[in-house]
């Protein structure tokens, strides 16, 4: 789960990392009005999405091109630029060419910055452990800074007996050239963040940059915090942060109904029953050269009705070009139970494209003459190899003839127009 910047940074400074002081507002006039509070002549504003490279992000439709972040010296430019970073769609690296609508923005205080480091925690999943990463290429995004100077990122295996060690920060602090007073709080900073992942079960902690003042004090000025989703439960707290509109719809449907449904780029839905029998289908549909558009797993005990939702969840996606619904029921998910939810869901809402079984496992015999003799319009798969194999070529199938179907559109549309001339 990840939270905005603003939350992130309240979070940062209960456990002692210092950050500027700010506020968030969803209107102009707040916006305004927390510049007052702040007091001060230089703030930054800074659009809240779920997506990083804001500063050299733009707006849709925005001729003056410039980011989501922004350095302001006066009352009036706070309130002008908020209105024209709220509601106004954000397009950055990571959002995608669609972009995210901003719906709050975080005004905080100017920060004199001499350097700006990057300090990022995570679980390393070849060492099993977590991993402090630090860089003296702070501010630009790392996956650039590895690229372009891969010497300049270091990596630290925090040992769970120990922890984050003094003496192992200090080095860091030291590698990065820090000194001093600098050199002291940073390491400081370090041990926060190690502290802060294990108590609160996070997935990642990313402050970029850290930025040194020219007084020598260590701030955070940008803040990523993940949690890991299968803790959530210790973390009623972090729970509440959750903004829904930053999450996929489908992907919010799925947790009200109690399947595990992860959004993918592809254009291949499935469903499966079991995390590794969804693993096993969204595996070999790329092993035949597609692209899932979903990872599905309807839990085996689940009932008609739940199988029916979640096989609604896959037909409504615009994404979705075929359909792959591939059950191998071993004891607890009988596949006539399968087949009655694609009955149903498909009687309230007929099938817009291909759709692939395969079934096999308790009553799988029962299930395919069902759904062969009323179903809707569906090619039976005998193994998984053979499904994944024809839900590909179904798909491309769907993309051939809608390609068609929009050039004959056209053709037909300038075949008008040159008659009305
Ligand atoms: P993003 O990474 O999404 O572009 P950041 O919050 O990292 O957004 O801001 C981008 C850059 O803007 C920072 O690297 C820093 O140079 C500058 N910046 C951000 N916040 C402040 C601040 N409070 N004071 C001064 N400069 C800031
Ligand atoms: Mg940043």
């Amino acid at each position: 789960m990840d939270i905005h910047e603003y939350q992130a940074k309240q979070i940062l400074g209960r456990h002692g990392i210092r950050v500027p002081q700010g506020g968030v507002a969803s209107t102009p006039g707040e916006a305004m009005r927390v510049a007052e509070r702040l007091g001060g002549r230089r703030w930054v504003l800074k659009a809240q999405i779920h997506a990083g490279g804001r500063k050299e992000g733009h707006f849709e439709g925005d001729p003056s091109a410039k980011g989501g972040v922004r350095v302001l010296d006066s009352v009036d430019a706070v309130g002008l630029n908020a209105e024209q970073m709220l509601y106004h769609v954000l397009v950055t690296k990571q959002t995608g060419p669609q972009g995210t609508e901003v719906k709050r923005v975080y005004l905080e205080q100017a920060v004199d910055i001499q350097r700006e480091l990057y300090l990022g925690m995570l679980v390393d999943r070849r060492s099993s452990r977590v991993t402090l990463i630090a860089s003296t290429e702070g501010g630009v995004n790392i996956e650039l800074a590895a690229r372009r100077s891969p010497s300049s990122i270091l990596r630290l295996p925090i040992d769970p007996e120990t922890g984050l060690r003094d003496q192992d920060a200090n080095n860091m602090a030291a590698q990065l050239g820090l000194e001093g007073n600098a050199a002291e709080q940073a390491a400081r900073v370090m041990s926060i963040m190690y502290d802060m992942f294990i108590a609160n079960d996070a997935a990642l902690i990313e402050i970029n940059p850290l930025a040194i003042t020219r007084e020598g004090d260590a701030v955070a000025l940008d803040a990523v915090l993940t949690f890991d989703n299968n803790a959530l439960f210790r973390h009623q707290d972090i729970r509440a942060l959750q903004d829904d509109t930053e999450t996929n719809l489908g992907e919010l449907q799925a947790a009200h109904h109690g399947f595990n449904y992860v959004k993918l780029d592809g254009n291949i839905g499935s469903l499966a029953c079991g995390a590794g029998s969804a693993l096993a289908t969204v595996d070999a549909i790329r092993h035949y050269g597609g692209e899932p558009a979903n990872f599905l797993d309807v839990p085996p005990d689940s009932k008609v009705g739940r199988v029916k939702d979640a096989f609604e969840l896959l037909a409504s996606d615009p994404a979705v070009e075929s359909i792959l619904v591939n059950v191998f029921g071993g004891g607890i998910m009988r596949c006539d139970a399968i087949a009655d939810a694609i009955l149903v869901a498909t009687r309230e809402m007929p099938l817009e494209v291909p759709l692939v079984v395969r079934l096999s496992g308790t009553n799988a015999r029962l299930a395919l003459s069902s759904l062969r003799d009323s179903g809707p319009p569906l090619t039976i798969a005998d193994n998984l190899a053979d499904a994944a194999e024809k839900v590909v070529l179904a798909a491309r199938e769907t993309r051939r003839t809608n390609r068609r179907g929009w050039w004959d559109r056209v053709q037909g549309a300038l075949g008008k127009q040159q008659n009305d001339s």
